[in-house]
């Protein structure tokens, strides 16, 4: 595993040519209980993110919301009609029920306002660890490091943290990650998952972080 020295080192190398990305986002209560109100479409849109493309789930969406924009709403629709308005993000059929069952505990437990609190999050039916970080990280403006397919690769193959499981591994970078990179973490790694330490042959010739990767320090270069 990396040592701090180097992990410091990755993330100036990462953060160089993006260092914008590491500016906390502002976070006040009242902006807070505003968007625990208007989050709802965004924790949509994360539920409908699982295995689908980006303008896949921008446009299931964009459908449900159209015809649904509360957990009420959601609600008295059947889970058909769901599943038909939802069908560009893959999964429907299982995402509609999730969608049902996840509107119905909100409503419960917290009055249709989306909750800020991870373990809250998780709590809701279809919302794992990824879900909840994320909502934490672009919607609350907490500095929480959400790992998703990138992050996990290059997380695992740099030796800057370890885990079977992206819900492990972002536990295990939750202790790993100082708190002058926890802003930037999350953009920088997957920036660099999809660029250059792509699933099957990364481009470790030319990687910024050569010097310092474990992977590339043992000469492999495949997934
Ligand atoms: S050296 Fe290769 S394996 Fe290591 S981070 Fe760069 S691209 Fe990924």
């Amino acid at each position: 595993m990396l040592e701090a020295d180097q992990i410091d080192r990755l993330f100036a190398l990462l953060g160089a040519a993006a260092p914008e990305e590491n500016r906390p986002a502002p976070r006040d209560r009242a902006i807070e209980a505003k968007l625990g109100r208007d989050a709802f479409g965004s924790l949509v849109g994360v539920v409908l993110s699982a295995q689908s493309r980006d303008a896949m789930t921008a446009l299931a969406k964009r459908q449900l919301l159209a015809r649904a924009a509360t957990p009420e709403a959601i609600l008295a629709l059947d889970e058909a009609e769901i599943a038909a308005l939802i069908k560009p993000s893959g999964l429907y059929n299982a995402k509609a029920r999730n969608l049902k069952r996840l509107c119905s505990a909100l409503l419960e437990r917290h009055g249709g306002v989306v909750p800020a609190s991870r373990q809250e999050l998780m709590d809701l039916p279809g919302v794992g660890r990824k879900c909840a970080d994320i909502m934490l990280r672009f919607v609350y403006g907490v500095p929480v490091i959400p790992v998703d397919t990138h992050v996990f690769r290059v997380a695992q193959r740099t030796g800057l943290a370890a885990g079977r499981t992206e819900a492990a591994l972002a536990a295990d970078l939750d202790c790993r990650v100082p708190a002058g990179w926890r802003w930037g973490a999350h953009m920088w790694l997957l920036n660099h998952g999809k660029r250059c330490c792509r699933a099957r042959r990364p481009a470790c010739a030319g990687c910024p972080l050569g010097a310092i990767c474990e992977r590339n320090g043992v000469g492999s270069t495949s997934a």
